[in-house]
């Protein structure tokens, strides 16, 4: 079996042309505020790539960088000024924070109408009641991409014959792990969530038709982890090096065994990451909505 490739961009151009068009409508720029407090390589490419992505489809965008040892004080009231400001629609708080700084406190300082990550404790409570309204876009992106691969998601209890999907999240954190197996439960999905303290990996991912892997570990899911059929949604993001002594980025999933077992299968770069980027511009249209 050769697997297809379930590939974000169609679902990311969809979703920025709706943007675009939601722009035009409300005949107002909306304004996405980005707080970077550290040196970290990673975070200062991410908040690069946002700026770009707010570029392309019309809405503003401010880099608020602050000193790497900036203190929670500092970045509180940074968060304070931009909850106050009516021309900021979004905020986001790259991480990590500085060392010493109570990251998750400062998530709840966001006002949630503000909150196009979708990390103040509100929005994932939402999540909890089924909405998606400034949900984590990565638990977004991946219920898209399940969506689009056709698998069946059900929106009451179906009828006898039918059959709510088997589905394994592997990794339980809170922006992606987590909610994304909660929205795919209010889906009438039978959703197994797996972690480290998970005792055979295996005898749970084998059992799902559809598997997400969101734990940052290359070549944790091999060919053998995967149901003859399934569809896998790769959520991780890994640099390993290549034998030139260059470096490729990777996902979690061993892709050349993988789509020799799966139906379908999420590329990585070109999977995940392109929805999830053009779901935090769909929460940045969600915010102005609210905040209107
Ligand atoms: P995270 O907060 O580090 O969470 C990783 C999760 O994996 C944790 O729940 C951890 O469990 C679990 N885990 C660790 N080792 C495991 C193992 N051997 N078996 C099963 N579970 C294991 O990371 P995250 O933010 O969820 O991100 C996960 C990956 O997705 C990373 O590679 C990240 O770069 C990538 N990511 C991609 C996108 C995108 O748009 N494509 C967006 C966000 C994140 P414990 O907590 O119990 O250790």
């Amino acid at each position: 079996m050769s697997a297809t490739l379930l590939e974000g961009a169609p679902i990311a151009e969809q979703i920025k042309a709706d943007v675009k068009a939601a722009i035009a409508e409300m005949g107002r720029t909306p304004k996405l505020a980005a707080i970077l407090a550290t040196d970290n390589k990673g975070a200062q490419f991410y908040a690069q790539s946002q700026g770009k992505a707010c570029e392309e489809v019309g809405i503003d965008f401010e880099l608020c960088e602050l000193p790497a040892d900036a203190s929670q004080c500092a970045i509180e009231d940074k968060i304070a000024a931009l909850n106050a400001d009516p021309a900021v629609t979004g905020i986001i708080l790259l991480m990590p924070v500085p060392e010493g700084v109570d990251g998750r406190a400062l998530q709840r300082c966001i006002d949630p109408r503000k909150d196009v990550d979708g990390v103040h404790p509100a929005n994932l409570g939402a999540v909890v009641q089924g909405s998606t309204t400034l949900a984590p876009c990565t638990a977004q992106a991946v219920f898209a991409l399940a969506k689009a691969s056709g698998v069946p998601l059900f929106d009451a209890p179906m009828d006898a014959a039918g059959k709510g999907l088997e589905v394994c999240v592997v990794g339980h954190s809170e922006i992606v792990g987590k909610p994304s197996a909660l929205l795919l439960l209010d889906k009438f999905c039978t959703v197994t969530v797996c972690h480290i303290g998970t005792q055979d990996l295996k005898a749970h991912t084998t059992r799902a038709d559809l598997l997400v892997v969101a734990v940052g570990k290359a070549g944790l899911i091999k060919g053998e982890h995967i149901k003859p059929g399934a569809v896998v949604i790769d959520v991780g993001i890994n640099r390993v090096k290549t034998e030139d002594g260059k470096s490729k980025i990777v996902g979690d999933v061993v892709f050349d065994e993988a789509v020799e077992v799966a139906s379908q299968i999420t590329p990585v770069p070109g999977g995940v990451g392109t929805v999830t980027t053009a779901m935090l511009l769909k929460n940045i249209i969600d915010a102005a909505r609210l905040q209107a």
